[in-house]
């Protein structure tokens, strides 16, 4: 019903899926039928998508969005007519951009795990409503999306803190961490989107969670070391 509904995970799941160009329509700017404005939030979603398909080497053409009401129908005709011309001169996807297909895929699968955390880390602009076309192209910078990337957050719990609570993987959205009792705590990195609750919700008294800033995270302890020895029954 609503461009609003456009997620970052609909465009680069259309890209993994072999698609070479993504094309969203949607009402235009300021004409609202809701109160959501929701075509500024796809705006925002697509300005966001071009910067990360820059980052990972992919021409940004291949996404658009353009914005008219239901009465258009030649303009839409137009803009899609437009839009597979433009496509079909890039060619093949990732093909023409030089990319591995091998390499390409895992990029694309580590963008769409990574959504909701691109999602918080760039919540405040994505609220914007940028009226004038001109401006849109600076919403996002190429050296912000590539230092999201590079510092990017990963959650780690100690072994020495973690008490086995168990709090944390009750809240973890994504079942990430490996959780079972009088066992010590592990977020298992591949499946973990970086939502940060488990640092939020693990107990002050324990505080066993960091958040690590662009560095390595340590080696989980090994499996048969995770049992915690607590110290009056010791
Ligand atoms: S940050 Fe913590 S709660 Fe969020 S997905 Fe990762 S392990 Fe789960
Ligand atoms: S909430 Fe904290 S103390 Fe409790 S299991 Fe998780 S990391 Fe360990």
């Amino acid at each position: 019903m609503c461009t609003g509904r456009v997620d970052l995970g609909f465009i680069f799941r259309s890209f993994s899926n072999g698609m070479d160009g993504v094309y969203i329509a949607g009402c235009r700017l300021d004409e609202c039928k809701y109160i959501t404005q929701g075509n500024y939030h796809a705006l925002n979603m697509v300005l966001l998508g071009k910067k990360i398909m820059e980052h990972i080497g992919l021409n940004p053409d291949r996404l658009r969005v353009e914005f008219m009401s239901s009465a258009e129908g030649s303009r839409f005709a137009e803009t899609v007519n437009d839009f597979i011309k433009k496509v079909s001169a890039i060619g093949p996807f990732g093909k023409s951009e030089g990319l591995d297909e091998n390499g390409l895929k895992s990029k694309l699968n580590e963008i769409e795990r990574l959504i909701p955390y691109i999602k918080i880390v760039t919540r405040e602009k994505l609220s914007s409503r940028l009226k004038d076309p001109e401006t849109w192209n600076q919403l996002f910078t190429k050296e912000e999306i590539d230092k999201l990337f590079s510092e990017i957050i990963s959650y780690y719990i100690d072994p020495e803190k973690c008490q086995a609570c168990m709090t944390c993987a009750k809240r973890c959205p994504v079942e990430a961490i490996i959780s079972a009792k009088n066992q010590v705590h592990v977020i298992e990195q591949e499946k973990c989107i970086k939502c940060g609750t488990c640092l939020e919700v693990c107990p002050t008294k324990f505080s066993a969670v960091t958040k690590i800033s662009g560095g390595p995270v340590p080696a989980p302890l090994p499996e048969d070391k995770r049992t915690i020895v607590r110290k009056k029954k010791e």
